[in-house]
Parts: structure tokens; sequence; C-alpha cells
């Protein structure tokens, strides 16, 4: 039931209950005092009976009561009248006329109890009253009874029964009792009539409100009030009201499209102003805290790590790879992963542009097409691949899943990771280009190979790996022949260019996970991984037998140059790295001191190095040709 309905009706049950009330009451009072006017009368005509009967007694009439009584019995409303003597009264004087002996129960208590008995019979068609009064002996002086009545004072004479037809009273009742119903229903319908109008606009402008509330709820602040009214309360709450929403309109939804700006991926469905601008303000505080901890981190490593945990806490992913792709040196190198054997871990690391989602800088999405990138081979059978580019190089997101529904809620998460990358670009841009400074810094700038410097700082780390996960080198050092000769023949820059040449073939001649950096002038120490003393002479005769078989062109003609050198194993022949390279270096001067542009690998034993040694026999006038 509305609003309206329940106030018509409570109004009107309420009226009709008061006028019930009111109908009841003066039902019962005039009941009363129709009883009461009654009784009255009974006990005047009693009164008038007894003084009567009194004074034809002394006037010697008394014998002519019958005429009295008639005459007392005379109007309408008395039906019956009959007097009756007390024992008492007949043992004196007789027992009178026959009516005057009692006429049923009712005379017979009252003239034992000496108190009056009263009662009312009512019919469908009339209504008695009968009342029967006793005369009790007294001797005060108006009224002596015992004068003429051997008896004492306070007995019983005898007593006087008056029946009333009060049937007209019934009638005058229920029309008055008609009347004030009649009047109550006028009234009560005069007063729905009015209430119903007064609360009217009251009513409708609350049914108004509570329509624009239940809009305003759901975020729709543009359903105004409107009520048609002439109620100033009214039209003034409804006008304030609307100037409310407005201004929460205006306000919210600007406040909402500042700060939704600030995030450039936000495809929420959400309709609701305020819950948007309270869930961007959410993620921007946490970008924000993102943001403020990679700021904190010292290395590109520790930032990947926070990444990480992005991704865990917003997508909720257990699965996840982080690559960095470095287009200039054509790597993809993985830098965090959640899996034992990650996908695209193995050759295609070498090949930035075979990584899909790093070529077309689109999401690369299994869902659309399961085959979609031709590189992959995952054990799970659902991932998408995000690329995000930073500055010449980009990080690439593999999130993976074993079920396709898994997959569809870490993709409609997906723009949250895309506001941290977008956020964060410039933390990590500047922590690439430090990186890439600090790289730089550990290059030589004539060969483009490690220098010195990197290769201290290398030594100190693989220095401090564990003993169990050492990881083995053959370690190479090598030195130009006679080269001082060759500067001071051709020239300093002809000296460069044989030095840049030799990093070359040293380049050309190793692996990937091989590391060679300039030591010095024109030395060179390589670091062959997990090379064994056979194995890194083998390479270093490669790099003498290639090297010395270079015409080298240094400008109008062309000059070929020998190297020495000299090597040994980490960790087997030393603790340190710094001792293995001193020990190169120890045979890299036994391989000087035996004739130049040979090998000779360090022997802990053995003081003659003869045996391992390669190369041509020693000619103390080696010179360059
Ligand atoms: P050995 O066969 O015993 O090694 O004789 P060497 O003449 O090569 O002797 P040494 O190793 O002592 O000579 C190194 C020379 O390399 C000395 C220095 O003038 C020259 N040198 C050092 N750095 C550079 C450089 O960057 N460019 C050029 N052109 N020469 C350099
Ligand atoms: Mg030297
Ligand atoms: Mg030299």
């Amino acid at each position: 039931m509305n609003t309206d309905r329940r106030f018509l009706f409570m109004t009107a049950g309420l009226l009709l209950l008061f006028s019930l009330a009111v109908m009841i009451n003066a039902t019962i009072n005039f009941r009363n005092f129709s009883i009461q006017s009654t009784e009255q009368k009974a006990e005047l005509t009693a009164d008038i009976v007894k003084e009567g009967l009194t004074t034809m007694m002394v006037n010697g009439t008394i014998k002519d009561r019958d005429l009295f009584l008639g005459a007392i019995r005379s109007p309408e409303s008395i039906r019956h009248l009959w007097v009756i003597r007390s024992q008492k009264v007949i043992d004196e004087y007789g027992p009178g006329l026959h009516r005057e002996k009692p006429h049923d129960a009712i005379d017979r208590q009252v003239l034992e109890t000496g108190q009056p008995v009263k009662q009312l019979t009512e019919r469908a068609d009339r209504v008695f009253y009968r009342i029967t009064i006793p005369y009790i002996a007294s001797s005060n002086e108006e009224k002596d009874c015992l004068r003429c009545h051997h008896v004492n004072e306070g007995d019983v004479l005898g007593a006087i029964s008056i029946e009333f037809d009060i049937t007209d009273t019934r009638i005058i009742g229920l029309t008055t009792l008609f009347r004030i119903g009649l009047i109550t229903l006028l009234f009560l319908l005069a007063a729905i009539f009015v209430v119903k109008r007064l609360s009217r606009p009251y009513l409708t402008f609350f049914k108004e409100l509570r329509r624009s509330l239940s809009r305003v709820k759901e975020g729709d602040f543009s359903q105004s009030i409107y009520c048609d009214t002439r109620n100033s309360d009214i039209r003034e709450s409804a006008t304030l009201y609307n100037t409310l929403i407005k201004k929460f309109q205006d306000t919210i939804g600007s406040v909402e499209n500042r700060l939704s700006s600030l995030l450039r991926h936000n495809p929420t469905r959400e309709t609701d102003p305020l819950q948007k601008a309270a869930d961007t303000i959410d993620t921007l505080s946490k970008i924000q805290r993102f943001k403020q901890t990679i700021e904190n981190d010292r290395s590109l490593e520790q930032i990947y790590g926070h990444l990480a945990d992005v991704i865990r806490m917003e997508l909720g992913a257990n699965h996840f790879v982080i690559y960095a792709v470095n287009p200039r040196r054509n790597t993809r190198e993985i830098v965090y992963s959640t899996l034992k054997n990650p996908p695209c871990s193995l050759k295609s690391l070498e090949d930035a542009d075979a990584c899909r989602a790093f070529r077309t800088e689109t999401l690369t999405d299994s869902t659309e097409f399961p085959t979609v990138c031709p590189l992959y081979a995952g054990e799970f059978p659902y991932y998408f691949c995000l690329p995000f580019h930073i500055h010449q190089s980009a990080i690439v997101i593999m999130i993976l899943a074993k079920e396709a529904q898994t997959m569809e809620y870490y993709k409609g998460r997906m723009h949250l990771l895309q506001n941290y990358l977008e956020n964060a670009r410039p933390v990590i841009e500047s922590r690439i280009l430090m990186r890439q400074l600090h790289e730089k810094s550990l290059k030589d700038g004539l060969t483009g190979i490690y220098n010195r410097k990197f290769l201290e700082e290398l030594v100190v780390k693989i220095s401090s790996q564990s003993k169990r996960g050492v990881t083995p080198y053959a370690v190479l050092m090598l030195d130009i022949d006679r080269f001082k000769s060759v500067n001071d023949t051709y020239g300093h820059s002809a000296g460069d260019m044989v030095i840049r040449k030799l990093a070359e073939i040293i380049l050309d001649s190793i692996r990937k996970a091989d590391i060679a950096a300039r030591y010095g002038g024109e030395e060179f120490v390589v670091l062959l991984h997990k090379s064994s003393l056979e194995g890194g002479r083998k390479v270093a005769e490669k790099i003498r037998a290639r090297f010395e078989a270079t015409a080298i062109d240094i400008g109008e003609e062309t000059i070929r140059c020998t190297v020495s050198i000299g090597i040994a194993r980490y960790p087997d022949q030393g603790d340190t790295l710094k001792e293995v390279i001193a020990l190169a270096d120890t045979a890299l001067y036994r391989a000087k001191h035996s004739g130049r542009n040979r090998i000779v690998v360090f022997n802990e034993e053995g003081e003659a190095p003869a045996p391992e040694s390669v190369g041509p026999p020693p000619n103390p006038d080696d010179r360059p040709a």
C-alpha cells in the first residue's frame, strides 16, 4: 500500500474510532439519564401516593382510594401501579382490598427486606421499567406513622410498585444516535477531504524525493524534483534540493573527469561517478605507493620484483614471466619468472624481433587465436603477452593460465597493470638509462668491449659465489707481441687499429656467454664460460691463428701482428678469479719468453710449459711485417 492510501486509511480509521467512542458514550449517557429520570418519577409518585393515602386515612375517605390511585395511574407512561400492605398492617387493619396483597416475588422481597427493587425488561418492540419502593414506618414531626400504626419505627408498612413503559425513550435514544451517526459521517467525509487535500503536496514531494534519491543512490544526479503546488514550504524545499543535486552533479562529474584523465587505461563499467572517483583515487594512491617504492629501489631487478608483486596483487596471477627486450643488443632477457621452465627462454632470446608482442607493440592473446605466436611452446594452454615500450627497449609481461575463464579474468584487470606501468614509466626509464650509463662506463671506448673496471667488478661478483654454485671459467690473457714497435713504426692510430682488430677477432671467436675485456693497453682477458683448459686452448688457438693470418688495413698499407696467450682455469687453479687471472698472466709471460705468438697453459706443477705450447718456434727478431 502506498503512503498516500495508508495515510488516508489511518486518518479515516482514527476518525471512525473517535466517532464510535462518542456514539457509545452518548448512548450510555442517554440510557443512564432515562433510567435515572424514570426512577425519580417513580419516587415522586410513591411519595404522592403515600401522602394521598395517609391524608385519605386521616379524613376517613380511605375506602375511595381506588379513585385516587386510578387518577395517579392515568398518564400513559405508567402501565401498572399497585399498593400492597405488610403483614403488620394487615394484622392491625385487616387485608384491605384484594389487589393490596403482594403480587409477586419482588413485592414479597421488598416487604421482607425493606429495600427497593428495580427491574428493566427489554423486548424487541417495547421497554418496561418496574420499581417497587417500600413504605417504612417513621415518627418525625411531619409524618408520625406511629400515631395510627402500632408498629415499631423502621418496620415495613407496605410498598408501591410502578411499571413504566419507556419505549418512547428508546425511540428518542435511537433517533438521537442516528443523528449523531449521520453528523459524524458527514464530518468524517469532510475531514478525509480536507486531510487529503492538505497532505497531497507533501505526499507528492516525498514521492518525487524518493524517486530522485533512488537515482542518486545509483549515481545519477540528474533527476530533479518537480512539485506543482502553492505550498511555499514544499516549493522552497524542492528548489533547495534541486540546487544541491545540481551542484553534486557538476562537482562530482568534473572531479571524476579530472581524476580519470590521470589514468590512461580506465575501462570501468561503473556508472556511479562517486564510486568511479573513489575507485580512481584508490588506484592512483596504490600506483603512487608503487612509484615511491620503486624510486627507492637500487636496481632494475628490484623494480621487476615489485612489478611482480603488482601482478600478483592486482591480477591475482601466479604464473607469469617478465622479459626485458633490448632491440639494440637484439636480446630478450628473462628478468622475472614464477616458472621453473619459462616459455620463450631458449634460442629465441637472441632475437628480439621474434617476440610477436614486442614487434607488433600490441597485446598477443592466445584466447583469440591459440597459435597466435609461433614462438610460444609453454605448458599452459592460455596466455597473453603485454608489451610495454620504454625508451628504445621494452618489457613484455607474459601471463599464463590453465583455464580460459581465468584468462578472461586477468584480461579484465589488465588495465590496472597498464596504469601501474604507465605511471611508473619515468622511474623505470631513468633506471634503464642509469643502467645504460653504467654499462657505458664499463665499456672500452676504443674497442666497444668491456673494460678493466667491468672485469674487476665481475671478478668480485664471481668470486663471491658460494663454492657449490660457482661457475667455472677458462681464463685467457692475451698480449699483442712487440706492439711498441707498431706504434713506433706506423704511429699510434695504426696501433689503435691493431687493438681494434684483435678485439673484433676475439668477439667473433667466443660465444655469447663468454666475456671479453680490454685489460690494459694491448692486453685482453677472456673468460670462457664453463670451459675446460683444453677448450680454452682451442679458442685461444683460433684467436691466435686468425690474428696472425689477418692483414690489418692501417690506411696506406696493411700489416700483420701476432698475439701471445696465457691460459688458466677457475676455480681449479685458484680460489679467486683474480688469482687465476694472475696465473694466466704468468702463463702469458712464459709464452712471451718462449718466443711469442704462442699459447701457454698454466701448469702449477710443471715449470716447463713447452709441451702445451703451440705456435711457431721462438724468434728473437720477430717484428711486425
Ligand atoms: P711484448 O711483445 O713483450 O708485449 O712487447 P710490447 O712491445 O708489446 O711491450 P708492451 O706490452 O710493454 O708494450 C705496450 C705498449 O702499448 C706500450 C704503449 O705505448 C702501447 N699502448 C698502450 N695503450 C695503447 C693504446 O691505446 N693505443 C696504442 N696505439 N698503443 C698503446
Ligand atoms: Mg703489454
Ligand atoms: Mg705487448
